[in-house]
């Protein structure tokens, strides 16, 4: 008889809720101490999709006690203009957390833009300094999207030590530091790209899968290991329309021990992180 449903479906809205709800209290005893945590968000351009996550982002802010603040710029924004607009709030005690938010336009350098934000307020993890700090296993501030993933997985109680574990998809953001978190943790790591011989047979010997690649439902259910831990960071409409991720959910949750869904998985946690980059930007400007 097939099994249904055999996974434990990993609540990343309550988990992501918990971790709010503690960033909350945490915020109300700084405060108390003349610390009020303040992020900076830097949009370009009329991009619709990002103009929702920096409203999220602000959004979420405030409802934990973040002071907010939004710098919405237009398209025609210079480099110099963006450059000089990051060194003031380099310079300003009351930003703590500076997020550029990406795309940006073509005519702007990305790279130059990241790098010139302060590492001590670089809430996203992107700073070449904050990469370098992660990748020889002394993290200051991490990226939020597998920073958050690894807490998805701490509440399954299951010990990467040992474990093998696949990643699909190498990207700055997501892929590849991910890597350096689960290499932490003692797991083994195999990172796999377009490039790769076998994904599926890789896939298929893999204890934890986390699937970065952009593409609907991708990782078949039976490339999933009978108890593998599965984290899905795809969000993609499917032809129908539905909000899938880059793994078939229904296949690979017969087979899995744990799985997060999409939407409610990995998403809202990469939001909760960024609060939690921003208050702990905070404490450490305070020297607390
Ligand atoms: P990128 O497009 O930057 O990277 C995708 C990766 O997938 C690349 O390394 C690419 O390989 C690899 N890839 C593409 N096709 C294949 C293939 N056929 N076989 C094997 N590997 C392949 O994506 P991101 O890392 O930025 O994002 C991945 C997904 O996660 C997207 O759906 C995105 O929307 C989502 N996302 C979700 C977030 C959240 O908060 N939940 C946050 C960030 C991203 P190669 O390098 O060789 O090209």
């Amino acid at each position: 008889m097939e099994k249904l449903h055999s996974a434990n479906i990993i609540n990343g809205k309550e988990v992501a809720a918990n971790i709010r709800a503690g960033l909350k209290e945490e915020i109300t005893v700084l405060k108390a101490r003349g610390v009020t945590p303040g992020l900076t968000v830097v949009l370009v351009g009329e991009n619709p999709a990002s103009q929702v996550y920096v409203r999220n982002k602000g959004k979420a802010s405030e409802e934990v006690g973040i002071r907010s603040n939004e710098h919405i710029l237009p398209d025609s924004t210079t480099q110099e203009e963006l450059l000089t607009l990051i060194a003031g709030l380099n310079a300003s005690s009351d930003v703590h957390g500076i997020l550029v938010q990406l795309p940006l336009p073509a005519h702007i350098d990305s790279e130059a833009v990241l790098e010139a934000i302060s590492p001590a307020k670089d809430v996203d993890g992107f700073h070449p300094y904050n990469v370098g700090r992660l990748m020889i296993g002394k993290p200051t501030l991490q990226p939020c999207t597998p920073y958050g993933i690894m807490k998805l997985i701490e509440t399954t109680g299951v010990d990467l030590s040992g474990k093998d574990a696949v990643i699909v998809g190498r990207s700055n953001i997501v892929g590849k530091p991910m890597a350096m978190m689960l290499l932490q943790m003692n797991a083994t790591v195999t990172v796999c790209h377009s490039r790769t011989k076998d994904l599926a047979g890789k896939v298929r010997a893999a204890d934890i899968v986390i699937a970065a690649v952009g593409r609907a439902e991708f990782v078949k259910g039976d490339w999933i290991k009978d108890g593998a831990v599965v984290i899905d960071v795809g969000i993609n409409r499917a032809s129908d329309g539905r909000l899938v991720g880059d793994v078939d959910f229904e296949g690979a949750a017969k087979r899995a021990s744990f799985i997060t869904p999409v939407p409610g998985g990995v998403g809202p946690m990469t939001i909760a992180m960024l609060l939690q980059n921003t208050v702990d930007a905070a404490r450490k400007s305070a020297g607390l």
